[in-house]
């Protein structure tokens, strides 16, 4: 029950829509059971029958009465005009039913078609967007593809649950009960006999079905198993073909692929067997009525018109109890995917504010690092010790040392990505902790190793989400000696640079993402210099759109290029998540300790 509240929690914002779906549902019920009884004077002059209703009863009080009453005027209408006249009659009324019943039914579907899309519009988007919210730390430990099989199929998932949630509760039980009640009115024995016969038939497919809910939850992990291979993939295409690892590849490929078939296939097999089983109990059932039926005629306690009635009232409990074995079915399969989906939705957010946390809109002393240690969650050493230092405003703080050193560990903290395990990072004597987070990030502008740039024009590469106008744009890819490369490509600025900038060489990666700095104009910037070797022509050009970047701004940089290093105004020297030396260039140099010998080992650059 808790369970299907989850499921049903999604309906809430379209109340109005489902509240008609219900009420056309209910209608089109009603109208199933009402035309029942339609047929019963068509079977009575069908088989020959005398009308011999000639009292009209004297008002209507139950159900009974109306049946009399309209019985009652169709004799007076075959005595008056004839029985071809009456069984015309009969059947226009009848078609008047089954377009009513048909109109409602369209009208239900009509109104739950944007629902259905709702839902999943909705969904994705809680999904979409709390991906963005979650803690860097989440997706070390998911795979992406998983995550996007979430995204995609679950979602499409539970949409169907709840659709069928929604006829099963709200269509099928009226139809059912009304049925019920025309067949209890005619034959209260015989439909004793079907009640037994039904649950009997409940049970055996209620137990097919149970399994159903666990085997659906694993086929939708193996699909993100799947998607996350052909990510991954995808993504390594260079490195697999490069080590020839393409075999390797379609091997993992294959195994989950099979997987997944077989799973399904175990799965079809188990939901197939629903229908043939429920037509076999069903004519089974049928059969049995028949007989205890044709006892009940001969004896003369029912007549054949009604007891056809009474099939046909059956027949209409057949169909909707089978779309509730369906929608059971379903149901469990959309609930494993609301468990999915849910695994994202509640996994704990973003970074812990404190109540009431202290804005900071204007960063006017700098940034302090005070004897911080960090550990990564589920990591045994710390990746930083210690790490004292502060950053004025206005100067350049350089970052060098070894791979692995922890440098990018330190970028990481200061816009919270982790919290610190001990000491405390500031900003004008604010610990981060107790800042908004948006407000910390609101300071920062982040350059990164790999230029993280998105399949979309060379303009909203460098907007990147901030409102500019096409000349602070063009300014700023000037500044970053961006401008004369983005000239010559076809469309300029329009220009979609394809996967990752995949259709952009290295250097001009670089100075897009420069171009997008500039652009941001950060209080505080934190530059991760790309280590990869350029040509030197777009070394140069590279190095001045730095030059720009840096100058006068608070900027803190894992460095690699001698040229940034030299103009920094403290370099701090890290081995192993500790501060080994720090000074200026000249004076590190002159020490000839740690630091001269990286320059000489890798020169840096
Ligand atoms: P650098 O940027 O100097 O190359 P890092 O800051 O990336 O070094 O790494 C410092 C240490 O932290 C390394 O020992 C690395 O293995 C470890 N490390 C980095 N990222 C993670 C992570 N997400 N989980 C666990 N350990 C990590």
């Amino acid at each position: 029950m808790k369970d299907l509240r989850r499921l049903l929690r999604h309906l809430a914002p379209y109340k109005n829509y489902v509240g008609l779906n219900i009420l056309f549902n209910i209608l089109m019920a009603l109208f199933t059971v009402v035309s029942i009884p339609v047929f019963i004077p068509f079977f009575r002059i069908l088989f020959g029958m005398e009308a011999p209703v000639t009292s009209r009863p004297d008002g209507i009080h139950s159900i009974g009465d109306v049946i009399d009453w309209a019985n009652f005027q169709f004799s007076r209408i075959i005595e008056e005009q004839g029985a071809a006249q009456a069984l015309l009659l009969t059947c226009i009324v009848l078609v008047s039913m089954f377009f009513l019943k048909n109109l409602f039914r369209y009208l239900s579907m009509y109104f739950i078609a944007p629902v259905r899309n709702g839902i999943v519009r909705d969904i994705r988007q809680e999904i979409f967007d709390r991906m963005t919210i979650l803690p860097l730390g989440y997706f070390s430990e998911e795979r992406k593809g998983d995550l996007m099989s979430r995204i995609v199929a679950d979602v499409q998932e539970i949409e169907w649950s709840i659709l069928n949630v929604l006829e099963a509760v709200f269509r099928s039980p009226v139809t059912i009960a009304g049925s019920l009640f025309i067949m209890i009115y005619m034959s209260p024995g015989l439909t004793l006999v079907i009640f037994i016969l039904m649950i009997f038939s409940g049970v055996i497919i209620g137990g097919i079905s149970s399994r159903l809910r666990r085997q659906s939850g694993e086929l939708q992990d193996i699909l993100g198993v799947l998607v996350s291979t052909v990510e991954e993939t995808l993504g390594g295409l260079r490195v697999i073909k490069a080590f020839r690892a393409e075999r390797f590849q379609q091997g993992l490929f294959r195994k989950v692929n099979e997987q997944y078939r077989d799973t399904q296939t175990r799965i079809i097999r188990r939901r197939d067997l629903s229908s043939p089983l429920s037509e076999f109990l069903g004519i089974t059932v049928v059969a049995i009525l028949l007989w205890f039926g044709a006892q009940r005629i001969f004896a003369g306690e029912i007549g054949a018109e009604s007891f056809m009635a009474f099939l046909l009232a059956f027949y209409n409990v057949i169909e909707p109890s089978k779309s509730l074995t369906n929608a059971y079915y379903n149901i469990q399969k959309g609930l494993a995917a609301v468990d999915r989906v849910d695994k994202i939705l509640d996994a704990p957010g973003g970074m812990p504010e404190i109540d009431m946390p202290k804005r900071i809109q204007q960063m006017q002393e700098g940034l302090r690092f005070e004897k911080v240690s960090f550990t990564y969650p589920q990591a045994e050493q710390p990746a930083l010790v210690d790490i004292d230092f502060f950053l004025p405003k206005g100067k350049t703080l350089a970052l060098v040392g070894l791979s692995g050193a922890g440098k990018s560990t330190i970028a990481d903290l200061i816009p919270r990505f982790y919290d610190v395990s001990a000491g405390r990072i500031t900003i004008d004597g604010t610990d981060l902790r107790e800042a908004r987070v948006e407000d910390i990030r609101g300071l920062l502008g982040i350059v990164t190793q790999e230029a993280i740039l998105f399949h979309e024009s060379i303009r909203n590469n460098i907007t990147f989400g901030l409102e500019a106008t096409d000349e602070q744009v063009t300014e700023a890819a000037r500044l970053a000696h961006a401008a004369e490369f983005i000239d010559q490509l076809p469309g300029g600025y329009d220009f979609n640079i394809g996967d990752r900038g995949g259709k952009l060489s290295g250097g001009q990666r670089q100075r897009l993402t420069i171009a997008r700095a500039l652009l941001c104009n950060p209080q505080l910037l934190i530059l991760d210099e790309a280590t990869s070797a350029l040509d030197s022509e777009s070394e140069r050009l590279v190095q001045e759109a730095l030059d720009v970047l840096l100058a006068d701004r608070t900027a803190l940089v894992i460095a690699h290029r001698l040229s940034t290093i030299r103009r920094a105004d403290e370099i701090l020297v890290l081995r192993e998540g500790s501060v080994v030396e720090r000074g200026t260039h000249d004076e590190l140099i002159a020490r000839k300790g740690e630091y001269s010998k990286l320059v000489d080992l890798q020169g840096l650059g």
